[in-house]
């Protein structure tokens, strides 16, 4: 006999964890299948963001920070530290522990909100059955569902040419459960992940961080601009960052990896202690659904949606990484409530102009809407804003002066059409234009808003300020730029 409920979400990462809560909020009888095992050998919620994404490197990235400012900046403030040691083992269990209390906590947030936790591997069946290979038992368990939530993520993309080994070549998973801190550090993929890796591993001690990408571009979904510095910053910093660089051949000897790989200069071979693969992820949709079930996916193995994230199946939603856009926790979180609430039956929708991106370095990069070569490429007149943090108070007494803050605006409706910035806590300074912008503000919104002093939003401030040429902390004519 099969289990019966209104919604069944499948996947129970932040996308289906997020869309089953607000199920239940809505007063849904909700179930949440996920068949996530932790290193423990313990199912658990979360998805990859909490279980090996956003929060465990972010735990790294943190307490590698911490270690390079013991090293490196307290002898500025005046705070003299003699012995710094690293214990690896500790940070690495303090990681793990962030990661358990935070697992634990969705697990009580289901309990608290009446979803059903069920454990397994689900399987979509025509007529919204679903079947779900029980975690650590023979049977099947049957649900039917009066509507479907699908958020079963996505895994990273391997390369042939590369095949994952132990734990010396390895995934993004593998690179954030390093024992010891390699000397020489390989990456392929100069992307979010490479980056975010390859700075706690190089601030923890690598000698030598190589990261080999493929495009000639570095960052080349972001702005010019912001790609611009923080590619000059980070080779500052000492990432070796090749760029038009393709592997072509990978072996390892011992414990040892050698590379060959091909750019612009050549051929070229490198030896690394460990090899890290993030070139990418791709959806979680092998096997998600029968054949019978209908389910349309696209060329790349995404789950087809419209703009309200409904698949060609009535009833049956898709959400988060394995549907178009970009993969982000906090992007499938909006789209699991939107689908939640229009299965309540209430108007909802997600304002995909207003996605924030954030990369973890430090600096830290973060951006939201329209960069300045797409406006070009699109005609668009606008006006920009610039505003480095060299010239904040707040960035200097906390002597992080690296970076700028950018705002574009419609040069004729004065309208935020986009924020780009790297420098300190800017990870935290992009919610003040992504608020500005989901409410249609205008730079002269910002400009006309108040904030506190001394404190590194002013920058927010002085970058809408600048776009109309009236910004107090730098020289007439610096910040402005007319297209
Ligand atoms: P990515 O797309 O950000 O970067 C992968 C990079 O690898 C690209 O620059 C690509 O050109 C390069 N590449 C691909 N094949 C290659 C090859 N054969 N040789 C050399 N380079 C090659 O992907 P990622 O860094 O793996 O991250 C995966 C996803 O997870 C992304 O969508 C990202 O947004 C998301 N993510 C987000 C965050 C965050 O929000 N801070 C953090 C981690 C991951």
């Amino acid at each position: 006999m099969a289990d019966q409920f209104d919604v069944v979400v499948i996947g129970g990462g932040p996308a289906g964890y997020v869309a089953a809560i607000r199920c239940a909020q809505l007063g849904l009888n909700t179930a949440c299948v996920d068949q996530w095992i932790n290193t423990r050998s313990k199912p658990v919620l979360g998805g990859t963001c909490l279980n090996v994404g956003c929060i465990p490197s972010k735990s790294l990235l943190e307490s590698s920070e911490r270690f390079t400012q013991a090293q490196h900046e307290l002898a500025d403030h005046g705070i003299k530290v003699s012995g710094i040691k690293l214990d690896l083992s500790v940070m690495q269990a303090r990681k793990e522990r962030v990661v358990q209390d935070l697992t634990q906590g969705i697990e009580q947030l289901f309990k608290a909100n009446g979803v059903t936790w069920v454990q397994g591997r689900a399987q979509l069946q025509a007529g919204k059955q679903i079947t779900v290979r029980q975690t650590g038992k023979k049977t099947i368990r049957n649900l039917v569902a009066g509507h479907i939530i699908l958020a079963p993520g996505s895994s990273p993309i391997q390369l042939g040419s590369v095949p994952l080994q132990g734990d010396t070549v390895v995934d993004s998973s593998g690179a954030l459960e390093f024992r010891e801190v390699p000397k020489r550090l390989g990456i392929i993929g100069a992307g979010v992940i490479g980056l975010e890796l390859g700075s706690v591993w190089q601030r923890l001690g690598a000698e030598k961080v190589t990261l080999l990408e493929a495009q000639d571009t570095f960052l080349p979904f972001a702005d010019e601009q912001l790609a611009k510095d923080a590619q000059r910053i980070f080779t500052k910093q000492g990432l070796d960052i090749q760029l038009g660089s393709r592997v072509t051949a990978c072996t390892v000897k011992g414990k040892k990896v050698e590379l060959s790989y091909q750019n612009g200069d050549g051929e070229h071979q490198a030896q690394f202690d460990k090899l890290i693969v993030a070139v990418g992820r791709h959806a979680n949709t092998h096997g998600l659904a029968a054949d019978e079930a209908g389910l349309l996916l696209d060329e790349w193995g995404f789950i087809h949606v419209d703009e309200q994230c409904l698949t060609n199946l009535p009833g049956v939603y898709a959400v988060g990484d394995a549907v178009r856009g970009p993969m982000l926790a906090h992007k499938g979180s909006e789209e699991g409530v939107m689908a939640a609430e229009l299965i309540a039956g209430h108007v909802a929708h997600v304002n995909y102009d207003t996605v924030p991106s954030v990369i973890y370095t430090h600096p830290e990069i973060a951006w939201v809407g329209e960069t300045e070569q797409a406006l070009r490429a699109g005609g668009i007149d606008y006006r920009s804003g610039v505003f480095p943090f060299a010239a904040s108070g707040r960035a200097r007494a906390l002597g992080d002066t690296g970076g700028f803050v950018k705002l574009l605006a419609d040069a004729k409706t004065d309208r935020l059409l986009g924020a780009h910035m790297i420098g300190p806590q800017c990870s935290e300074l992009i919610a003040e234009a992504v608020i500005a912008m989901q409410l249609g503000g205008s730079a002269e919104d910002i400009a006309l808003t108040m904030f506190a002093h001394p404190a590194l939003s002013e920058s927010v401030h002085e970058a809408a300020l600048a776009i109309h040429g009236r910004a107090i902390h730098i020289a007439p004519g610096k910040g402005t730029l007319l297209n």
